[in-house]
C-alpha cells in the first residue's frame, strides 16, 4: 500500500496505458482522479470527463481534482495522440492537435498543479514522453518532436521544483500494446495482432510491452523510491533503444 493516503489525478485514463495506472495507484491505496474525454467506464473516486484542447478545461483540472479529493499529491500526465507521416504530410489540423494534446495540455496541468502540489508539501508528477522524444523514429516528425518537448519540459521543471520536494521525471516508452498501437495498425491495413506478434520479434525481450510494464514504472516514479530523483526521463524499451 505505498499510496494509502495519496491523491492522484491521472490522464487519458480511459485509455490502454492510463488504465492500468489508475487500477494499479488504487490498489496500493491511492484515491484517483481520473481524466478522459469520457470517464464514465473508468474505476476512480472521482471523473472528470472533458477535452484536453480546451485550455479552460485543462487549467482547471488539478483544482478540480484536488476539491474533490481534499487535496492533491500525484499527476500522471498520460493522455496522447499519435500522427503519422513526414512535415511534408503533415496538416494544420495534426499539428494543432499533437501540440494541444501532448505539450500545451500537461504544461497547464503541470503549470495549475505545481502550487497545489506545494501546497500539500510536495508531490510527484510522471509525464509520458516517448522513446520517439529521445531517439526520433521515422514517418512520425510532429509526434517525435511533441515527445521531445514534454521530454524538455520535465527536465526543466524537474530542476525548477525539486526545491519544492515536487518530484517530476518522465516514462519514455517504446512499443506499448494498446488501442494507439493497434489502431494505427489497422489504418494502415494490418491485423493488429499479427503486426504487433512480429514487432515483438524485433524487441530484445521477445515482446511488445504490457501497459501494466509502463505502468509499474510510473508507480515507482510516483512514489517515495524514487526520492532522489528530479528530471529525469527513463526508458522503458525491452532492450530496443532507438527505432
Ligand atoms: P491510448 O490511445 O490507449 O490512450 C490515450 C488516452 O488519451 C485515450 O483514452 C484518449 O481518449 C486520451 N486523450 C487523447 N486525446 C485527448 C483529449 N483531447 N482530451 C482528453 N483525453 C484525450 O494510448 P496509450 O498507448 O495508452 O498512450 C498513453 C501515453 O503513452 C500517450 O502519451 C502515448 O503517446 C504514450 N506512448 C504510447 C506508446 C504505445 O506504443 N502505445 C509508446 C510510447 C508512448
Amino acid at each position: 500500500m505505498r499510496f494509502k493516503g495519496k491523491r492522484a489525478l491521472v490522464t487519458g485514463a480511459a485509455g490502454g496505458i492510463g488504465k492500468v495506472i489508475s487500477q494499479m495507484l488504487r490498489a496500493e491505496g491511492a484515491r484517483v482522479a481520473a481524466a478522459d474525454r469520457n470517464c464514465d467506464a473508468v474505476d476512480a473516486e472521482v471523473r472528470i470527463s472533458g477535452n484536453l484542447l480546451d485550455p479552460a478545461y485543462a487549467d482547471a483540472l488539478p483544482r478540480t481534482a484536488a476539491k474533490a479529493l481534499g487535496g492533491l499529491d500525484i499527476i500522471i500526465n498520460n493522455a496522447g495522440v499519435i500522427t503519422r507521416g513526414p512535415v511534408t504530410e503533415t496538416t494544420d489540423q495534426d499539428w494543432a492537435l499533437s501540440i494541444g494534446v501532448n505539450v500545451e495540455a500537461p504544461f497547464r496541468i503541470c503549470r495549475a498543479g505545481i502550487p497545489l502540489l506545494a501546497e500539500a508539501g510536495g508531490g510527484a508528477i510522471v509525464n509520458i514522453a516517448s522513446c520517439w522524444g529521445v531517439h526520433p523514429g521515422p514517418n512520425h516528425a510532429v509526434y517525435c518532436m511533441t515527445k521531445a518537448a514534454i521530454a524538455s519540459l520535465t527536465q526543466c521543471m524537474g530542476r525548477d521544483h525539486a526545491h519544492q520536494g515536487i518530484h517530476i521525471n518522465a516514462v519514455c516508452p517504446n512499443e506499448v500494446d494498446t488501442p494507439m498501437l493497434r489502431t494505427g495498425f489497422e489504418k494502415r491495413g494490418f491485423d493488429p495482432a499479427t503486426a504487433i506478434a512480429e514487432l515483438g520479434r524485433t524487441v530484445p525481450l521477445g515482446r511488445v510491452a504490457r501497459p501494466d510494464d509502463i505502468a509499474d514504472v510510473v508507480l515507482f516514479l510516483a512514489s517515495d523510491a524514487a526520492r532522489y530523483m528530479c528530471g529525469s526521463l527513463v526508458e522503458v524499451n525491452g532492450g530496443k533503444p532507438v527505432s
